[in-house]
């Protein structure tokens, strides 16, 4: 097992009602807002980052002061800390707290999902019951998770609590590898054995095209209305409809993808690769196969709905830094150069393959050679050698994927 459990981390943001006056709550709330100010007040002005302890040894005393139990007064300096952390962070100026919102630790409240209450332990020992205004089923899928903290807000005269719930996750132990490759056109994804025989391909057509045409139907008005886009409602209007379309058709193929990603992925018991967006961006490079219009909020959007599917199933995700998944042989890691539609070919060893194909042998190879090493038994140590492929990843242009194993996700 490589480094620790993980967890799964989901916020229930609920309405509440006090049961009785609600005059505690909202000067409990007024008291905190203005113990982080204080907070923030006295640290903004010293440059170095005070550790726990010294913010302890600053400010525990008077908040205790102020009637804050022990676990609110950590709450409160350690969330001034963060506040200011962040305003530096980028550049900005001192915090300065309006908004009514307090985040207390599970020993200071008291959840009961049976009955739907809360009791939150406020300053000065006063209690207040809250009761949930939520359905029973919304809050039936936690039970079992444990919780740890919650935020409790005041917002238009309404009280609203986000609950923190968490569930560590055992993971399945996979008996197949699975590489998924994200990008303009599609989303291919394949099968290895542990000892690195391709087992399953298959390949998604994304929505992108489908998205670039509202796209480029915006960026047309933007330009006929050059200044006036903003002010003319009925333009407008159209651009925003554009835009609505972008966003449900890229969440729609997220959830759908992500669901269909581990389903199989469960049914061949696999851990899921992925490429690291993250590393992407570090490479400083823009890969050709992220188009720049696109940005990587889409491949963000889809990797953020297989993870969360994956672990619902129980199934490990590992991430890879794709630097050169699309441009280094997988036989011998020569450069590959185009060799007709979507076919690349090696100008060293002669590999030819089809480019998405390619990158999924790349994934894998570069999750071998980083987990081999760790431990991780029963990998193979060798990415697979082309003849090993099967002739439906082989990749012969068109050929190779044959038109069952070609799935369009998206309909237009
Ligand atoms: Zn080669």
């Amino acid at each position: 097992m490589r480094g620790e459990e993980p967890a799964v981390v989901e916020a229930l943001k609920v309405r509440a009602l006090p049961e009785g006056s609600c005059d505690r709550l909202l000067e409990f709330l007024r008291l905190y807002r203005d113990a982080v100010q204080m907070v923030v007040d006295r640290i903004w002005g010293i440059s170095e980052r005070l550790s726990k302890k010294r913010l302890h040894g600053l400010f525990y005393d008077d908040l205790v002061r102020l009637g804050f139990r022990a676990h609110h007064a950590k709450e409160v300096y350690v969330y001034a800390d963060s506040l200011v952390e962040s305003a530096r962070g980028n550049g900005g100026r001192k915090p300065v707290l309006r908004r009514l919102s307090a985040r207390v630790d599970r020993y200071d409240y008291r959840l009961d999902l049976d009955s739907m209450t809360l009791t939150l332990k406020l300053h000065s020992n006063y209690e207040v019951r809250l009761r949930l205004v939520t359905s029973k089923e919304r809050v039936e899928r936690f039970r079992g998770w444990s919780n740890y903290e919650l935020v409790v807000k005041y917002e238009d005269g309404e009280f609203w609590v986000s609950i923190y719930f968490k569930r560590t996750v055992k993971l399945l132990k996979p008996r197949t590898v699975m590489a998924v490759d994200l990008n303009f056109d599609n989303v291919t994804l394949a099968v290895f054995t542990l000892s690195g025989k391709p087992v399953k391909l298959k390949r998604f057509k994304t929505p992108h095209r489908k998205v670039l045409t509202h796209r480029i139907w915006i960026e047309r008005i933007q330009r006929r209305y050059p200044r006036s886009w903003k002010f003319i409602r009925g333009v407008r209007r159209a651009i925003e409809r554009h835009g609505e379309r972008i966003r449900s058709i890229s969440w729609d193929y997220a959830h759908k993808l992500g669901e269909l990603v581990a389903e199989l992925a469960l049914e061949y018991r696999s851990l899921i690769i992925l490429e690291d967006l993250e590393k992407l961006k570090e490479n400083g490079k823009r890969d050709r196969k992220f188009n720049k219009r696109l940005g990587l909020w889409f491949y963000r959007r889809v990797q953020f709905c297989v993870e969360y599917e994956a672990r619902e199933r129980n199934l490990e995700v590992v991430k890879v830094n794709p630097r050169g998944t699309s441009s280094r042989c997988p036989r011998c890691g020569g450069r590959l150069a185009e060799g007709g539609y979507r076919v690349l070919r090696c100008g060293k060893c002669g590999f030819v393959g089809d480019r998405d194909v390619i990158a999924t042998l790349n994934l894998y190879g570069k999750y071998v050679s980083r987990y081999s090493r760790c431990g991780v038994s029963g990998v193979a140590l060798n990415a697979p050698k082309p003849d090993e492929v099967p002739s439906g990843m082989r990749g012969n242009g068109d050929d190779a994927m044959t038109a069952s194993s070609y799935v369009n996700l998206y309909e237009s």
